[in-house]
């Protein structure tokens, strides 16, 4: 503890995420960003941005975004929260409608950030261990009439739930806010959007850095009814009005506007994924069934902790997690088609 230091500072367990090398010395495999460049739309959006629009703020509705993120989702302007990245509108969720008298139930195995934030905003709460399989059981968060944070796909295991048991979730907890951060429910899961119009309860939150390839310009949303998106809009007016850059906004819309090449990328990634996984269990390893962007994968000879050690050396980057029940685990993102081969004949000389 430095002396200059609030209490809280003194007490925070930071994320810590994924390396971000300089320079492309490595294959990155370890922050499930896409191997494919945004939208060429993208590519023209920032070559004809005029830099004279850097003089004034941003628009801190992000209007031009929202109109058309409304009209892919068939929402209204009112359902819709833009914020600097999705952890930007998680960390507000957490802040404006997960902090109550009764614990956030999550599972213990899901995205690292749930409990710093929980930690940063005092949040309390209930982590529920996932069964052996590495799936969830609906049946744990049922009828708690507590908030509850669900990644659909889950991360790092990469095990979708069904839309029947999302609803299951949000219809058992009525007076209780559910979030679904669905960061990677493109690459096969069904999103929960369509049944915000049914519930007060449920916030969708979603983002442009993974099957949009922007993480480098930090966008992501939150879909949900007018009451809960208010609160979000509350809590960045009270922090910071203007989280997403003209910039970030611009190359936001034109994604958005090319459908047809965001789905190219996610079928392209998806077929990646198949492949590589029965590539994977031709060399011995265990897949877990995954519906996202990545795969968690585990083999008899090594620890999660050694297959990073040894991918390292041979200038590839993956992720693992130093804790019990992933010990045997490493994360691998699913890479282009020759990021792909690379890696299975380099696993295949590690495994040798
Ligand atoms: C990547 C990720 C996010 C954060 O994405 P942003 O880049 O902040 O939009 C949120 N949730 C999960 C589960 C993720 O894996």
């Amino acid at each position: 503890m430095n002396r200059f230091w609030s209490d809280i500072t003194a007490r925070l367990k930071p994320y810590v995420p994924g390396e971000q090398p300089a320079g492309d010395a490595f294959l990155k495999l370890n922050t499930n960003e896409s191997p494919y460049p945004p939208s060429s739309k993208v590519n023209s959006t920032v070559l004809d941005f005029s830099l004279s629009k850097l003089s004034l703020y941003p628009d801190p509705d992000c209007k031009m975004l929202v109109d058309a993120l409304s009209r892919r989702f068939n929402v209204d302007y009112e359902n819709i929260f833009v914020g600097n990245g999705s952890d930007e509108v998680l960390a507000h969720t957490f802040a404006g409608l997960l902090r109550q008298e009764r614990p956030l139930r999550f599972p213990d195995i899901s995205y690292g950030f749930y409990t710093v934030w929980a930690n940063l905003f005092d949040v309390k709460t209930e982590v529920i261990p996932i069964k052996s399989d590495y799936s969830i059981d609906v049946d744990d968060y049922l009828d708690i009439d507590a908030p509850i944070i669900i990644a659909n796909p889950n991360a790092p295991t990469g095990l979708v739930l069904a839309l029947e048991d999302i609803e299951r979730l949000v219809s058992g907890n009525p007076n209780s806010v559910v979030v679904i951060d669905e960061a990677y429910i493109d690459y096969g899961g069904d999103s929960a959007v369509p049944l915000v119009k049914k519930f007060q309860n449920l916030l969708v939150v979603q983002t442009f850095s993974k099957s949009r390839a922007l993480a480098g310009t930090r966008v992501g949303y939150a879909i949900g009814q007018a009451h809960l998106i208010q609160a979000l809009k509350r809590i960045k007016d009270s922090f910071n009005s203007y989280p997403v850059d003209t910039f970030s906004q611009a190359t936001a819309v034109a994604s958005l506007a090319d459908d047809d090449y965001f789905k190219e990328c996610c079928d392209r990634i998806c077929k990646s994924r198949e492949s590589l996984t029965h590539g994977l269990i031709n060399l011995g390893f265990e897949v877990l069934p995954s519906q996202a962007n990545f795969v968690l994968v585990s083999h008899p000879d090594l620890s999660g902790a050694s297959l990073y050690n040894e991918l390292y050396k041979r200038k590839i980057l993956i992720r693992y997690w130093d804790i019990p029940r992933l010990q045997a685990y490493a994360r691998i993102t699913i890479g282009s088609e020759r990021q792909c081969k690379q890696l299975l004949s380099e696993l295949e000389k590690i495994v040798a």
